[in-house]
């Protein structure tokens, strides 16, 4: 498999062409962002960790039977993926209430929220990823009733497979964001699953090891990341 030409740089990673057309290589970068990109940073480490992390996590679903663009790791920051037709839509669950759902409905932090809320947004940085639902995405052309559906029950069996794995670390899944995309005709698992989408908190202290690190300026954010791989048994690897 031979990289070739990047096809588009997010906030966090880049994503290159191959000379497969239904491979693409994922690349993280040490970039991180935040509030749609008006806090922006460079962490040291973080490109590798997310990568080795996402693997991780990639693998546990693909298990568990949730289809999944992941291929294979290629090196300490880049991932080989399946080309996705990608949906221009953020699914989110929400074990516990923090976030953006706070500020909404003005609801407080740290309640338990059961059954977990499940909620969609357009991705759309300019517009501040604003909430849609099933009948907004089907009018517009997004996606139709039957990949919504799927898409929900897949998001939701993430959140039953994540839940307990990442418990048994002592670690509660507050909330987390998917994406989904089409290769084939049919609905895989895209993007990444790394502390940068999802929160977690330490089950005792509900101390959050995730991005909120960056977003509240609490510090030692990529350590936290790393606190959280420890706590499955990874051990990370850096160039
Ligand atoms: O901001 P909000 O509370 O709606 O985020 C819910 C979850 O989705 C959080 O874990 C957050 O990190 C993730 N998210 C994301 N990318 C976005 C919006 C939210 O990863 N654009």
């Amino acid at each position: 498999m031979e990289k070739r030409n990047e096809l588009y740089a997010g906030k966090a990673k880049s994503v290159y062409t191959t000379d497969d057309e239904n491979l693409l290589v994922l690349s993280f970068r040490n970039d991180t962002s935040a509030f749609d990109g008006k806090k922006m940073a460079r962490l040291e480490r973080k490109g590798a960790v997310n990568n080795q992390f996402n693997a991780f996590i990639m693998e546990k679903l693909a298990e568990a039977g949730i289809p999944t663009h992941f291929e294979k790791l290629l090196s300490a920051e880049e991932a080989l993926v399946k080309r996705l037709d990608m949906f221009p839509i953020e699914c989110v669950v929400r074990n516990i209430s923090a976030g953006s759902i706070c500020r909404r409905l003005g609801v407080e932090e740290g309640l338990d929220l059961n059954p977990p809320t499940y909620e969609l947004f357009l991705k759309n940085d300019a517009l501040g990823d604003p909430m849609i639902n099933e009948s907004v995405a089907h009018s517009f052309g997004w996606a139709t009733p039957e990949q919504m559906e799927e898409m929900r029950a897949l998001t939701l069996k993430v959140n039953d497979v994540l839940k307990a794995l990442f418990l048994a670390g002592n670690m509660l899944l507050v909330d987390y964001k998917l994406e989904f995309g089409v290769f084939d005709g049919k609905i895989y698992l895209g993007d990444e699953f790394s502390p940068d989408g999802c929160r977690l908190w330490d089950k005792d202290t509900r101390e959050s090891l995730d991005k909120d690190r960056f977003r509240k300026g609490l510090g030692d954010v990529v350590e936290g990341y790393e606190e959280v791989g420890r706590r499955l048994g990874m051990t990370f690897k850096y160039d």
